[in-house]
């Protein structure tokens, strides 16, 4: 049981990086990162979908395994078909894509994506045999409101809508308040505590107590190897979902082994 909630720590490179600034990258994190690491963190890295191919090259050009997991930012849900613009989920799990982020906040507010399509999203992640992490989180005017509960609830219900009980319990999702990320404003860890342990129980309604016990929760939002060890801590969170300080692997690295500053 302890091991379904392995931490998974995730890299959101979001719009930065080529492929041939990807290739760097991994290389260093390929360098930094040890056997050690990976047994007691799961890591993914999300790169922008033109740097997917590369970064697949390269691990499979490796003469062990990477064990790093190659996650996307986004997708469309449909398999094929006129989409202009839009990347479908076939053709990530072909690039052996393990981890899709779905409803990421800037794509909710940037990109208009609704709670109806984030879980249309999170259905087709699903039936491409890839594991969707689906981003929930309240903005500041709705935290000073007091209405961050009903938020998040209302992201998660929606959000795991039609989804097997099975399903929900092997998935991740993400806790990632709005006013935190890329602003250098962290949670305190218990209110990182407070708003997962709600996550944790919206689960269990929606899904019953074995996938609660089992579907991992992470926290965004400004993570650092600074204030890592203290969020992962609490005990309803497992891993983060990094943005800016997992563009550089020594901040990144850090992070995955926020267990050395515990
Ligand atoms: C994110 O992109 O999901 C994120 C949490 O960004 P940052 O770590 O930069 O706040």
């Amino acid at each position: 049981m302890a091991d379904a909630r392995k931490p998974l720590i995730s890299g959101n490179w979001k719009m930065n990086l080529n492929h041939f600034d990807a290739t760097a990258l991994v290389q260093k994190l390929v360098y930094e990162l040890t056997p050690e690491d990976f047994d007691a963190v799961d890591v993914s890295i999300h790169p922008p979908f033109t740097d997917i191919r590369t970064v697949q090259t390269y691990f499979l050009a490796e003469k062990e395994p990477v064990p790093i997991a190659i996650g996307a930012q986004n997708c469309h849900w449909e398999a094929a078909g006129a989409f202009t613009g839009e990347v479908s989920p076939a053709m990530l799990a072909k690039l052996d894509v393990a981890y899709v982020i779905a409803g990421h906040s800037e794509r909710r507010e940037l990109f208009g994506e609704t709670d109806e399509t984030v879980n249309l999203k999170v259905r087709a992640i699903f039936a491409h045999e890839m594991t969707p992490i689906l981003c929930v989180g309240e903005t500041l005017d709705e935290r000073e409101a007091g209405t961050t509960e009903t938020k998040v609830t209302g992201q998660v219900t929606a959000g795991l809508g039609g989804l097997t009980h099975e399903q929900v319990g092997g998935m991740v999702i993400a806790y990632e308040p709005i006013w935190a990320i890329g602003t250098g404003r962290t949670a305190t860890p218990d209110d990182a505590q407070t708003v997962c342990g709600t996550i944790r129980g919206t689960v269990a309604e929606v899904a019953g107590e074995a996938a609660a016990a089992t579907v991992r929760i992470q926290y965004g939002g400004s993570v650092k190897a600074e204030n890592a060890a203290e969020l992962m801590a609490c005990p309803d969170v497992d891993g983060a979902l990094v943005g800016g300080a997992s563009l550089d692997a020594g901040s990144f690295a850090g992070i995955v082994r926020f267990r050395d500053r515990a």
